[in-house]
């Protein structure tokens, strides 16, 4: 059982809120619960990024496209942080109102895709199988590149998954998307406010999603559960933007736009927090 005092006193330690704040077990984070980065985190990160690039080197291309050599070239941005931002609007309020103007992709289109991918957007999203980034986007195959787990939050192994995304693809958008009566959510606030008893696995899943129900509490809510939601996306999207200097760098030089969102599982609308 893990409760709040702990918890706060974790928090406080500075010792837990890494390791919860990227579910990434023992390994030390680069980021504190604030985003803020210190002496012993800055050296980490100088470690974890060597690493990460050996490990990028040698790790293949998340898809096989050929031919080989049209892999290799980088495309070049087709679009600008905010022309993604507003087809993915455009496209959620098509999906919303019933409609959906995208088709299957043809035998044409899957063969091209099959030579590379240029996908507009990162969807950093919840498991739920009633908020499919694909769908509620009305996007295709080959438009998203999408990074799920129950609760919307990033691992080491997410983070990676959106550097590639954004350095090897060039995707100019990263959203960070929650939803309403998200049970992972719903979890942690039973834990921070019931003292739940989640095993193993599942505990580890709703650790990074404690100090957001956290946060939400101390502004005493009518709907705990909904705030948490909010405050666990915006708290993971302002994460992002520090995590990586790849990601920081993009989004310096207007190349790169994160921000968060939610969609609501009644109305089919997605709230974008910019
Ligand atoms: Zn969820």
């Amino acid at each position: 059982m893990v409760s709040r005092r702990i918890l706060l006193g974790a928090l406080a330690s500075g010792f837990a809120a890494p390791v919860m704040a990227w579910a990434e077990g023992d390994a030390p984070s680069i980021l504190t619960r604030k985003g803020r980065r210190t002496r012993r985190a800055l050296k980490t990160q100088a470690t974890d990024k060597a690493a990460l690039d050996k490990a990028l080197g040698q790790v293949k291309p998340l898809e096989a496209p050929e031919p080989v050599e049209a892999a290799q070239v980088v495309a070049p941005q087709r679009v600008s942080p905010d022309e993604a931002l507003g087809r993915l609007k455009q496209g959620n309020t098509i999906f919303s109102r019933g409609g959906a103007s995208i088709a299957l992709p043809g035998a044409a289109r899957i063969a091209e895709l099959a030579a590379g991918q240029q996908p507009f957007a990162v969807i950093v999203g919840c498991s739920d199988s009633r908020v499919a980034p694909e769908l509620i986007f009305d996007c295709n195959l080959g438009e998203l590149f999408v990074v799920r787990v129950a609760g919307s939050t990033v691992s080491q192994e997410g983070l990676g998954s959106i550097v590639y995304a954004v350095e090897h693809l060039n995707a100019p958008l990263v959203v960070v998307l929650g939803h309403s009566q998200c049970g992972a959510v719903g979890a942690a606030v039973d834990v921070a406010t019931r003292h739940a008893e989640l095993h193993g696995a599942l505990l580890n899943m709703v650790l990074p999603i404690l100090p957001a129900v956290m946060e939400a509490q101390d502004r005493h809510p009518a709907d705990l559960q909904d705030a948490a939601i909010h405050q666990n996306v915006r708290d993971v999207a302002a994460r992002l933007k520090v995590a990586d200097g790849l990601l920081a760098e993009r989004i310096g030089e207007g190349r790169l736009k994160v921000v968060s969102a939610c969609y609501n599982l009644a109305t089919a609308q997605v709230e974008f927090d910019a």
